[in-house]
């Protein structure tokens, strides 16, 4: 499938948004337990998951998948690749703009 966006607006999307945010806005059920951010596998049903910040992938261990924010949104609300990048831009942070005009 060919894609309008960039290779960086990609990785800004699957890096700078944290999974955890992305949970809160879809009301996606997650806990914080042993020091780890949990959350439902969309697959097994089951907290047997963890998120790890510093790739800001969530793993599930029953399923061995890992989802990072786009996976995730397609999964669980069946947005095609389009549909989820689209929804997941409006919760990107605002970039620091530089002072140069
Ligand atoms: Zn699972």
């Amino acid at each position: 499938m060919s894609s309008r966006y960039s290779d960086d607006f990609l990785r800004r999307l699957r890096n700078e948004i944290p999974l955890p945010n992305v949970f809160r806005v879809l009301e996606w059920p997650h806990k914080k337990r042993e020091g780890y951010f949990r959350f439902l596998c969309p697959f097994c049903q089951e907290f047997n998951t963890a998120v790890n910040p510093a790739t800001n992938l969530g793993r599930c261990f029953r399923c061995e998948r890992n989802f990072n924010p786009i996976d995730f949104l397609m999964h669980v609300r069946g947005y095609d690749f389009v549909a989820a990048v689209s929804y997941l831009s409006a919760l990107l942070p605002p970039r620091p703009r530089s002072r140069t005009s």
